[in-house]
């Protein structure tokens, strides 16, 4: 078993919907800022507990249909925090 305490010490990516690792780069990532607030983090930096979601269509919508950001974080994770994550998605797709 993970212990939570260890939360700083990232040195792989999990995704909350598929479980598969992989590189930071490949991945939407959600913070939770100390003040409580969620965010998508662009630019990796931003400080707080992480979640990370492959950028692939499926994970992006067994996201939001399970609501696996509630799990990840354990509390209520509101619907808005799940649209700006595929914004996000659609965003990133954009780019490339
Ligand atoms: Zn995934």
């Amino acid at each position: 078993m993970e212990k939570t305490l260890n939360i700083k010490y990232q040195p792989e990516r999990t995704c909350v919907a598929c479980r598969k690792k992989g590189k930071k780069t490949d991945f939407i990532r959600v913070v939770k800022t100390p003040t409580g607030e969620f965010i998508i983090d662009k630019t990796g930096k931003a400080e707080g507990r992480g979640a990370y979601i492959c950028c692939n269509k499926d994970c992006i919508a067994k996201l939001k249909k399970t609501r696996q950001l509630n799990r990840a974080f354990k509390c209520e994770v509101q619907n808005s925090v799940y649209d700006a994550v595929e914004e996000a998605f659609v965003d990133k797709q954009e780019q490339n």
